[in-house]
């Protein structure tokens, strides 16, 4: 293997197996949507992972540095041939951090902790590293402490006492008061580190009963007498990471501070994955200020140090190990992305969705002849898909005035264009809750836009029939506005989210709402993973606020430009 491609970071699959509470669901036989190909057991170069989702043909590959699939016992194996290699350089005064990433109920804390029967990389590490200092004179140390909602808490001290992350003159990050236990045996170490485990903040969010919303921080600090004439004692320490889950906050049902918890943990999963990125390729900078936790592992990752991540992974769930395998492959290599059956290319033909917005208003509101506008005042008949090809995408983001006719008519004369100039004032509604010219129209002209039964589901608005599937009925003209509403926001989000996926760079650029930092982001995290929705504009560390912040931004934009022209009265 080429020694410029291999990764600085170390970045291995490990599958759990099926519970056995997950196999009556499988139909008693469940079969993984992960196995690994031309796997060479000896080797410590690259693998190629496939995901399979059982359910439809699709297939993704991505290359990662080893594999344990869950038919190993494969705790030991991972400690011998991952994270034992990095101990004696401890010891040599160099630091290095390992990592469990992964979605709740993928085996973090498993991999982590382990059991009583089956001790985990924590209590593994820290006897090897017993036994090296009883050889060596040197002296072992604990902390543990959490990083919960970008804030650091001591865990070896009663009363959640937070620690004050501190820079000193030469740049380095201190955890200011952050309790250091000597530790001499395994069973002290059991002992102390128990207790903490115990304080670890922990809360149900439907996917794990007692899911791990913080990342927990395990330190192992060594110091060993130096040897010559300086007599320098020589420090290194490990730090072993159980990280929170990266969460979907749309299975997780989380609501409240739950939400804020999960783009909390999201944000720093992807600022970690971003760190870890610029240093496999040597990136001269290394955006460790993104996160707190990133901050605190600065001495830990980049210079000397070495790094390894453990991707867990639930073999039932290829969405979720299509996310988690996508941001540690590309966490690992610029260039590890083999193949992906939903790879999208820049697009050759621009993103008009302006005319998908209108054609799917007009399939909505309309009755006859959906395809066709009047265009006043000429009375031109235009048909959609022409005038469409001839906007360019700019024109809806842009400050420039849009030069469709239809959007420049002030005149309500038609019952058509009343109808026309009525939905969009709704989708102003929708998207501008504060707009003084909503009132300006008379009632009944509101009324009039809504002929077609409307599925009416106001609580969630992501969707556009309700669960039953029934008409309800809908009496007042605020009825039909509220559910025009939910379906018309949901829809526009989805085109929203079409064009984040398909847009080049620049496009996203010149959407309102979106800088080059953000559309870069967009850029990178598509690469290896589509956008499925808004939320997961929280992986590139954006809070649920700010994407929707984004989203109106860009979608007001659409009304700024008409009201160049368009005169409600
Ligand atoms: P996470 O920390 O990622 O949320 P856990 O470590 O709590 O997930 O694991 C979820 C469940 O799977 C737990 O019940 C755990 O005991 C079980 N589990 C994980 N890995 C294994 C394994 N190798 N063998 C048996 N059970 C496992
Ligand atoms: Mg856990």
């Amino acid at each position: 293997m080429d020694a410029s491609c291999t990764s600085k970071v170390r970045v291995i699959v490990r599958v759990r197996p099926f519970l056995s509470h997950e196999i009556p669901a499988k139909n008693g036989n469940p079969s993984s949507c992960i196995s690994v190909l031309d796997r060479d057991s000896d080797s410590r170069d690259e693998v190629t992972v496939h995901l399979q989702d059982p359910e439809t043909s699709r297939k993704e590959c991505y290359q990662l540095d080893a594999f344990f699939g869950q038919d190993d016992n494969n705790l030991r194996s991972i400690f011998e041939r991952e994270v034992s290699p990095l101990i004696p350089e401890m010891f040599r005064g160099r630091n290095a951090t390992v990592f469990a990433y992964g979605a709740t109920g993928s085996g973090k804390t498993y991999t982590m902790q382990g059991t009583n029967l089956l001790p985990g990389l924590m209590p593994l590490a820290m006897s090897t590293i017993l036994s090296i200092c009883q050889r060596t004179g040197s002296r072992a140390e604990i902390s543990y402490y959490e990083v919960y909602i970008e804030r650091c808490y001591d865990l070896l001290e009663d009363g959640a006492k937070e620690i004050v992350i501190q820079d000193d003159k030469d740049g380095q990050v201190h955890l200011k008061g952050l309790s250091r236990v000597p530790v001499n045996s395994i069973s002290e170490f059991q002992e102390v580190f128990s207790r903490g485990i115990q304080r670890r903040k922990t809360a149900d969010t439907g996917l794990n009963d007692v899911s791990s919303r913080s990342h927990g921080v395990l330190v192992v600090a060594v110091s060993t007498p130096g040897s010559g004439d300086s007599g320098a004692v020589v420090s290194g320490k490990l730090n072993l990471i159980d990280l929170a889950g990266s969460e979907d906050n749309r299975r997780s049902c989380n609501e409240g501070i739950g939400l804020i918890e999960s783009s909390k943990i999201n944000q720093s999963l992807f600022a970690l994955s971003n760190v870890i990125r610029a240093l496999n390729n040597k990136e001269p900078r290394v955006p460790y200020r993104d996160s707190k936790l990133t901050r605190i592992l600065q001495d830990s990752l980049g210079g000397a140090s070495h790094a390894l991540m453990v991707a867990c992974l639930n073999p039932g769930e290829y969405q979720e190990s299509v996310r988690t395998v996508s941001l540690a492959a590309r966490s690992r290599h610029i260039s590890n992305f083999v193949q992906s059956t939903h790879k999208l290319d820049t697009p050759k033909v621009k993103v008009d969705m302006e005319e998908k917005l209108r054609a799917w208003l007009e399939s909505r509101g309309k009755t006859k002849t959906p395809q066709k506008l009047r265009s006043p005042p000429t009375g031109t008949l235009v048909n959609a898909k022409e005038r469409g090809s001839s906007v360019p995408f700019r024109s809806l983001f842009s400050d420039e005035g849009l030069t469709d006719s239809c959007l420049e008519s002030t005149n309500f004369a038609s019952e058509e264009n009343r109808e026309k100039i009525g939905r969009e004032v709704l989708l102003r509604k929708v998207l501008s809750p504060i707009n003084a010219n909503v009132n300006q129209i008379r009632h009944e002209e509101l009324a009039s836009c809504y002929k077609c039964p409307v599925h009416f589901e106001p609580k969630t608005p992501s969707t556009a029939t309700c669960a039953n599937d029934k008409f309800v009925t809908i009496s007042t003209p605020l009825d039909k506005f509220n559910a025009m509403s939910s379906s018309i926001k949901s829809s526009l989000m989805q085109e929203y989210v079409d064009i984040l996926n398909t847009a080049s760079r620049e496009e996203l650029l010149e959407i309102k709402g979106i800088g080059v930092k953000i559309a870069d982001y967009i850029v990178e995290l598509r690469e290896t993973s589509p956008l499925k929705s808004l939320n997961d504009l929280e992986k590139i560390g954006l809070s649920s606020k700010q994407v929707y912040n984004m989203f109106s931004k860009a979608a007001r934009s659409i009304f700024d430009n008409q009201d160049d022209g368009a005169q409600l009265q």
